[in-house]
This record gives C-alpha cells, structure tokens and sequence, in this order.
C-alpha cells in the first residue's frame, strides 16, 4: 500500500485535533474554569482557616492535574474551550491576511521570553485575592466569567464591563499571537507549567540527527518551545502537546520514547477518551 505522504498526515491530524477541540467545546465548555476554581476555593479555605472538602471543584483540578503529570498538557491543546477559541480567532485572523495578502503581525523573540511569567504574576493575585476573602470585590472582572455567560447565551453584561473590555483585548491579543493567552496571561495554565510530565510520552528529538541550521519544529511550536533531546529528561511545561512540531519535521525526527510512530493517530484519540471518560467521572 503506499505510504501517506507528510502533508496529508499532517492535515488528518490538523483535522482529528479540531474534531476533538470542537466535541470538548460543546460538550465541557466549562473544564478550565471548574479546575481554576478549585485552585481558588483552597486559597479561600486556607485563609479562613477553614478545611478544605473533595468537593467538585477539586474532583475535576485533581484529575486534570493526574492527567497532566502522565500525559502533559493535552488538556490544554485539546480539550480546553478558551485554548480552542484562541486556535479559532487566530486561525481567522491569519486567513484575513492570507486573503489581503498582508504580512501578519509578529512578536518578538524579547518580548516571547520576558512575557512568560507575567501569568505567574496573575496567579499570585489571585491566590491572594482568594486568601485574603476579596474575591467577591473583583466580581465583574474574569474575562472567563463574560466568555462564559456569552457562551450560555447571557449577552447581559451590564455588571461586567471590566471583564468585557479584558475580554476583547485578549481576543486581539488571540488574533495577533498564537496561544497569547494561554502562554502569558493564563493562571491556570501557570498551575500547569508547574507540573512535571512523563517524558517518554511527551515530544523530544534526536538533536544528533537534526538538520543543520532547521528550526522548522521551533518556528512553528505555538509556544516557541525548544525540543529536548531524547537523552534529557526534561520536558517544557509549556508544551501544550499541540503535536505539531512531530508533523512539520522532514526528517520524521520528533517523536515520543514509548509511542511508536504509526500509533501517534491512535494515541491522541485514546488520550482523548480517557479524558472524556475521568471528566465525566468528576462529574462534568
Ligand atoms: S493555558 Fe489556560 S486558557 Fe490556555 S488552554 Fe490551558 S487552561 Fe486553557
Ligand atoms: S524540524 Fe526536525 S530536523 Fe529540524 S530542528 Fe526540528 S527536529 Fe531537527
Ligand atoms: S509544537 Fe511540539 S513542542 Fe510545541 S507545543 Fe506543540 S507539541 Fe509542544
């Protein structure tokens, strides 16, 4: 039989992803933000002294975290809505230009490194927000919460202004950068870069066997990420696990430790069963 050439590989896999990132989309919009408020409902315990309960807020932050330790971010390149909406307006944004034929804007190296840890920053307010019991001042504020009512249908936003105005600069920021929210601003994805992975399941290379002077996998990596080689155990916690660094390599360099090549299809659809299955079994 012969052999799929890489193009169309990468196109089945472009397509299985925003199959899987539409069903997550419709089915458990709201995953990340369930998870996120339990990251907050423990600071708000521990603040007011108070014991902190397996309630479903943490049910589902447990899971997800489990589930990110074994597989990586999967969460995060599959399955979570406002990660899908970025994909989606930037993906928009870069078919306006295509069609205006305009160069799209670009960010710099400088500003990629120092703009990582501002979403550090943004998980420490609100884990102190949380402790000290001001959560209920910063209403109105989550760009999540308006993305949320707006996707339940609620376009009545009168208490919610801040969060609207934040809301729409990141949707720019979206269109302009990919994964800019997820990479910059995004608390709980800050929780998530701080979760080591296992490494023979996530994406190295072998440095050895790379072309001289590519970048190809680096270039188009919606993190910016640098590969590990295959003999390091580190693995950047930045990775969203997006897989398409594997699909643009020419030397088919890119690959998982305990994953063979030709189960790479099979291996995204099983993570993303098994995601569904413990999602729902945390009562999602
Ligand atoms: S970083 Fe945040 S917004 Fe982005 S995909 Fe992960 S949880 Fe969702
Ligand atoms: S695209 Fe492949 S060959 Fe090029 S740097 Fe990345 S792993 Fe090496
Ligand atoms: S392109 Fe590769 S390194 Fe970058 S986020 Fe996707 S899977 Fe991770």
């Amino acid at each position: 039989m012969k052999e799929m050439t890489p193009l169309k590989k990468r196109k089945i896999h472009a397509g299985v992803r925003a199959g899987i990132q539409l069903m997550f989309f419709i089915l458990m919009p709201s995953a990340f933000t369930t998870a996120f408020a339990g990251v907050k409902y423990i600071f708000v315990q521990l603040g007011n002294r108070e014991p902190i309960e397996f309630n479903a807020f943490i049910k589902v932050l447990s899971v997800l975290l489990v589930y990110t330790a074994v597989f990586g971010r999967f969460f995060c390149g599959y399955a979570c809505a406002f990660g899908s909406l970025g994909d989606a307006v930037r993906a928009l944004y870069m078919s306006i230009c295509k069609k205006m034929k305009k160069k799209p804007v670009a960010i710099n190296e400088t500003m990629n490194k120092l703009f990582i840890y501002v979403k550090y920053l943004v998980l420490l307010m609100i884990v102190f927000v949380s402790y000290k019991g001001m959560a209920t001042s910063t209403k109105g504020m989550s760009p999540w919460d308006v993305f949320s009512m707006l996707r339940a249908g609620n376009i009545e936003m009168g208490a919610y202004i801040i969060g609207t105005v934040l809301l729409v600069l990141i949707l720019i920021g979206m269109a302009i950068c990919e994964r800019f929210f997820c990479r910059f601003l995004c608390p709980m994805g800050a929780v998530f870069t701080l979760i080591p992975s296992i490494p023979y399941l996530s994406l190295r290379r072998t440095r050895t066997n790379c072309i001289n002077g590519c970048s190809a996998c680096k270039r188009v990596c919606p993190c910016n990420i640098e590969l590990s080689d295959v003999s390091s155990i580190e693995i950047s916690g930045e990775c969203i696990q997006c897989g398409k660094c594997r699909g643009i390599c020419p030397k088919q360099n890119v690959k998982r430790t305990l994953v063979p090549q030709n189960f790479e299809l099979c291996f995204t659809i099983i993570r993303a069963a098994i995601l569904v299955a413990i999602l729902i079994w945390a009562g999602l």
